[in-house]
Order: structure tokens, then sequence, then C-alpha cells
């Protein structure tokens, strides 16, 4: 194992830690689990619906329910122990423009986006002060920080995870807890798929690397920024855009 492949660990030496990704059952959320697994950490993720993927420790949990998520965790520290590396991952979109969105499309949104992360972050805060070791990594968006037409909901709920990442660093920054975002760019997976063909022609013709980013990619950036080597960085947004938000 090289330098480079260690992650979160002293030296080094590779130390394998419970890595819990909420959504990990497609899309982003599979390929940053797939990333952890790559390098020999013990991976759990969490799927509302559908098949428990193949491969990890698979929970049950929907982040809009407390009971939910306290469940999923007392699954995990029970097979694992305490969660070390929470990578908040799940989300979801209702695109509307602000005149047609009702408020619970807005509600939902920030539901699952933004107080689903808070949800996840504080039961795993908890197995975090005990081990006196914890990273966080929270998948934002490029529209948190650029914005977006007929995404308000979408938006605000994004840009909330930067206040979230902050206050944490600053509230846990010295337990050796780090908190961090991610904000990916247009990424192929179904959530980008289902928008209009034109839409995604726009987007392609506004990003400097002109492509949209693969799934892997943005795992790779997760897996980074709880590495070893990122061990002093936290409380930053990190994009992973093709350079479409430079500056914001
Ligand atoms: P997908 O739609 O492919 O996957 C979303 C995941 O979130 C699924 O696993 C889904 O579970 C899960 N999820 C949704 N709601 C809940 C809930 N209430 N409780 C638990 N799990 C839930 O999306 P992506 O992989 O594209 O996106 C992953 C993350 O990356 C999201 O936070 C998204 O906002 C963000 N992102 C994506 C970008 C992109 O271009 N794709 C760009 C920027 C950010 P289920 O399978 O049960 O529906």
């Amino acid at each position: 194992m090289t330098a480079e492949n260690t992650t979160a660990g002293s030296g080094d030496e590779f130390v394998p830690r419970t890595v819990l990704v909420t959504g990990g059952n497609r899309g982003i959320g599979r390929s940053i689990a797939e990333a952890y697994r790559e390098q020999g950490h013990r991976v759990c993720v969490t799927y509302r619906s559908g098949e428990a993927p193949e491969g990890f420790f698979a929970v049950q949990a929907d982040v809009t329910d407390s009971a939910s998520v306290d469940q999923a965790f007392t699954q995990i520290e029970a097979e694992y122990g305490p969660v070390e590396i929470l990578v908040a991952n799940a989300g979801v979109t209702r695109d509307t423009l602000l005149l047609r969105m009702k408020e619970e499309d807005f509600t939902d949104v920030v539901d699952t986006n933004l107080t689903g992360a808070y949800r996840v972050v504080q039961r795993a805060a908890k197995g975090f002060l005990r081990k006196k070791f914890g990273r966080v990594v929270l998948i934002s968006s490029i529209v948190g920080l650029y914005g977006s037409p007929g995404q308000i909901n979408y938006a605000a709920s994004k840009a909330g995870l930067v206040g979230i990442a902050r206050s944490l660093s600053r509230e846990l920054g010295s337990r050796n807890i780090t908190a961090n975002v991610v904000a990916p760019g247009f990424i192929d997976t179904d959530m980008t798929a289902v928008l209009p063909e034109e839409t995604q022609a726009k987007y392609l013709d506004a990003i400097p690397a002109h492509r949209f980013g693969r799934p892997e990619e943005v795992a790779r950036a997760v897996r980074w920024v709880t590495s070893d080597e990122a061990a002093y960085i936290t409380g930053a947004v990190i994009p992973v855009d093709g350079g479409v938000g430079m500056g914001h």
C-alpha cells in the first residue's frame, strides 16, 4: 500500500475505517462506496427503496426520518462499531420555476438534502467524539453556489450544507474531526439523465472541460479529502465541475 493509498490513519500505515455513504445504492453514492471499498475500508451504505446493493453492508434508511437514521446507525455500530467517515450524499431535486413552486416542493427538498444531512451528521457526531476521530463530507452542488433557474429549493438546500460544514469545523475541529463539502457540477447519473436534451446541451457549452463528469471523479475527491493527506483541510468547498463554477 503506497502513501497515496492510505486513508485517515497515521503515517504510511493503512488504517481501515468504517465508512457510511447515504444513498449509496446508485449514482454518485454508489461510486463513492466503491472507491472506499477498493482501498479496503469497511463500507456501509444506506438505501431508501429498491434492492440492497450487493457487496456492501446495506441498511435501509430514509434521511427525512430521524428514527430511521438512528436505527441505521445502530445496525452499523453493532456490525462494525462507530462510523468514522460519513458521506452525506442522499439527495433529490424537484425543479420548477419560482412562481410555480409549491411550498412542499421547497420544504421536501430541504428536508431531504439539508435537514437529512443534519440528521446523519448529528447521529454520527456521538461516535466521532468517542473515537476522537471523524471525517464528514457533504455532497453539495455547484448549483448551491452559482444558482440555477428552476432550482431555488435545491440551491437553498445545497448552499446550506456549506454552513453546516463550516460550523461543524468550528465546533468540533479541535477533536480531530474535519467537515468538508464536495460540490459536483454536471455528473452523468439518473438525476441528470432526466433533464431535457436542450438543457444538457446548454450546460455542456458552459463547462470549460466541455464534458460532463463521471461519478468516479466525484468519488476520488471525496475519498481524498477524508485521507491523511487532507487531514488539515476542513470547512473547504471542493468543486468537481470541469471548471464551470470557477470563483464561486
Ligand atoms: P441519484 O438520483 O442517482 O441518487 C440519489 C440517491 O439518494 C439515491 O440513492 C436515493 O435513494 C437517495 N435518496 C433520495 N432521497 C432519500 C431519502 N429521503 N432518504 C434516503 N436516501 C434518499 O442522484 P446522484 O447520484 O446524481 O446524486 C447524488 C448526490 O449528488 C445528491 O445529493 C445530488 O444532489 C448531488 N449532485 C448530483 C449531481 C449530478 O449531476 N448528478 C450534481 C451535483 C450534486 P433511492 O434509490 O431510494 O431513490
